[in-house]
């Protein structure tokens, strides 16, 4: 069986950030926000866009703290992260109109972890034959321009969201 989430790309994420770290910790510098397609940076976590999304509106939420696993997070940090699962999926159903959802985490190497040191939750709306999706986009490296499209398209309505 595959990995749902293309761990493979994130690969490419990383080796795009080999200087900055890891990409899930948001750093004290917002300037870069755009760039890096981060659409929130709470108290306790993190939004942001894939940038080699398995489909359209492909979304990233992690805690803001480094960690590999839930275990390490508070039990508040834990609720805080999945009430951000839940404003984006509330966020995704109102702006793109999805049919569904893929939603999880994949702990670890073996689970298909691309980046298995800071966890994080994949959001992926899905549509009625959006299959083909991967293979349109095949291996390109390049932000493609609909990822900045939706990223303009879903940031207004992250900019409103408080307390995470
Ligand atoms: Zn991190």
């Amino acid at each position: 069986m595959k990995n749902l989430w293309a761990p493979w790309r994130m690969g490419y994420i990383l080796s795009d950030q080999k200087n900055d770290g890891c990409i899930f910790c948001p750093g004290p510098d917002r300037s870069k926000d755009k760039e890096r397609l981060i659409l929130h940076v709470g108290p306790s976590t993190i939004v942001m866009m894939n940038r080699f999304p398995y489909n359209n509106g492909h979304l990233l939420v992690a805690p803001i703290k480094h960690v590999s696993g839930l275990e390490h997070l508070s039990r508040q940090a834990t609720l805080d992260l999945l009430v951000g699962v839940r404003k984006a999926v509330e966020i995704l159903r109102g702006v793109m109109s999805p049919e569904g959802f893929n939603v999880g985490l994949n702990l670890g190497h073996v689970a298909g972890a691309g980046m298995e040191d800071h966890i994080h939750f994949h959001i992926v709306p899905r549509w009625k034959g959006d299959t083909n999706f991967m293979t349109v986009l095949g291996d390109v490296r390049v932000i493609p321009e609909h990822i900045r499209e939706t990223y303009e398209k879903l940031k207004p309505f992250f900019n409103t969201s408080r307390g995470r």
